[in-house]
């Protein structure tokens, strides 16, 4: 080995889901939305001046910002805004989880939380999930650098009860606790609300499933303005210019259309409690789920074969080849007609 390779950081990174390429395929492997964003966003890119893209954008996405200030009835400095979730999540690790006591998240929970704490050498313990796939508030009773898990958890979809993720912000007031709600607007309840009781609390939400803007990378926290500015101090040590100007102006348009929002969400909620009734009835069984996926295994089949399957088909769901999920699938809500095409393949399949 060369000297200088020595020095090169290793981590295993995350893996994300496939995006296959061409048309005429159904894909329902990576929680996207099934339909377009908000009519105004294509009103603005339609209208955008690409002149102004010879500027840097404003680092610190005010209307993005203030649109969204608005929307949560949140103040400014209560607000942070990043390049997706991910970006956000990533940047509250080198924040907020700076202590020699291991961080807790669950185990199963976004595989991306290992990779962070991996790459910021963060120590971390990972609670399992009973056997039901639920979170046991009380593991997180003992002393930590910090929490986070997702509300509603993935893969798995369930929803933890308002109720019990407060226990857990209660228990923890001399660390950070994150709350990562990517799809809370599918059907749970926001600990959003909690903020001004509790300034540990960071709640991080996207405009990566709900909003329809997965590809436009927008994702957001709120909190504690200490938080926020301590996000920011991160931030503005690392790069300040990380939100394009097209995703600041387009996410706020996404933001100011709630009419066309909540329509699309409760289309993506109708088709998901079909789907209830559809994969069971072919012999499915899943954790009851409060997202835009459902976490499935066959009673008979194994996941891995039902999932090759349908990838023969161009029917693309996720399967994780892991201990304990792998004779699961995670299968997104498309629209009616691909959910259809779905089922009547499963049916001749199985
Ligand atoms: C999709 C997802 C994210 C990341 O979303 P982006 O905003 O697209 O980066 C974060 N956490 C969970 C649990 C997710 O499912």
């Amino acid at each position: 080995m060369k000297a200088w390779q020595a020095n090169i950081r290793t981590v295993t990174p995350y893996v994300p889901g496939e995006q296959p390429k061409g048309g005429n395929l159904i894909k329902l492997n990576t929680n996207e939305n099934p339909y377009p964003p908000s009519p105004l966003v294509k009103k603005a890119i339609d209208e955008m001046d690409y002149d102004t893209f010879r500027k840097y954008p404003d680092p610190s996405s005010t209307v993005l910002t203030k649109a969204l200030c608005e929307y949560y009835q949140m103040e400014e400095d209560e607000i942070f805004v990043g390049v997706g979730s991910d970006d956000v999540i990533a940047m509250s690790f080198l924040t907020f989880f700076n202590s020699e006591k291991p961080v807790l998240f669950p185990d199963v929970s976004y595989s991306f939380y290992q990779v962070w704490a991996e790459l910021f050498h963060i120590p971390f313990e990972t609670p399992v999930l009973n056997e039901h796939f639920l979170i046991r508030k009380e593991d997180y009773y003992k002393e930590n650098g910090g929490i986070i898990f997702p509300n509603p958890n993935a893969p798995t979809g369930v929803f933890m009860p308002l109720s019990e993720v407060e226990d857990i912000i209660a228990h923890n007031q001399e660390s950070v606790v994150i709350v990562d709600e990517a799809y809370i607007d599918f059907g749970g309840e926001s600990a959003a609300g909690l903020i001004k009781k509790y300034e540990n609390l960071l709640v991080v939400q996207t405009f990566s499933k709900s909003r329809s803007m997965a590809g436009m990378r927008i994702g957001f926290a709120m909190g504690n303005k200490e938080l926020i500015r301590a996000l920011n101090d991160v931030k503005y040590s690392y790069n300040s210019y990380t939100m394009n100007m097209p995703a600041q102006v387009l996410g706020a348009e996404a933001v100011k259309d709630d009419c066309y929002f909540r329509q699309t969400v409760e289309k993506i909620i109708t088709t998901r409690e079909k789907a209830k009734e559809r994969l069971s009835e072919l012999g499915f069984v899943f954790p009851d789920s409060m997202t835009n996926f459902i976490f499935a295994s066959h009673k008979e089949k194994k996941a891995e074969d039902i999932y090759l399957a349908l990838r023969e088909k161009q029917i693309f769901v996720r399967y994780f080849k892991q201990p304990r999920l792998d004779n699961y699938l995670r299968i997104t809500i498309g629209t009616d007609e691909e959910m259809e095409k779905l089922y009547d393949f499963l049916e001749k399949f199985l």
